[in-house]
């Protein structure tokens, strides 16, 4: 378990830990009623996964390790540096998976960087 503030009324709650195998859950302030893990406070979580002569794999854990550090926050999005080869190519197919899971509401290319890309966790 983790503990999550309620951004609107300052409770806390107990949060079942964030893991990239599931859609976020339902979880509802006992006080305010809104849903804890869709809140956030507009920040935005950058990382470079692949300037740092990293391999696809690491790359790609590197992105999983991002979007749980985002979900286990309250940011609003995430700024991926994804280069321009293999790495950038493979990111925006498991981006295009994680979107259908549920796990991201939307990404779109930084434009005008192509090498960097913007992923919406929270609306
Ligand atoms: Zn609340």
């Amino acid at each position: 378990m983790a503990e999550r503030h309620c951004l609107n009324c300052g409770m806390s709650a107990n949060a079942p830990r964030f893991e990239l195998d599931q859609a976020p859950p339902l979880l509802r302030c006992a006080k305010c009623d809104q849903n804890l893990f869709l809140q956030h406070d507009g920040s935005c979580l950058t990382d470079d996964i692949a300037h740092h002569h990293e391999t696809l794999p690491l790359a790609l854990k590197k992105l999983d390790r991002l979007l749980l550090e985002g979900w286990r926050g309250y940011y609003r999005t995430l700024r991926v540096i994804i280069g321009g080869g293999l790495i950038r190519e493979q990111t925006l197919g498991q981006l295009h998976y994680y979107q259908r899971q549920g796990l991201i509401r939307a990404y779109h290319q930084d434009s005008p960087n192509r090498g960097a890309v913007m992923v919406v966790l929270r609306d």
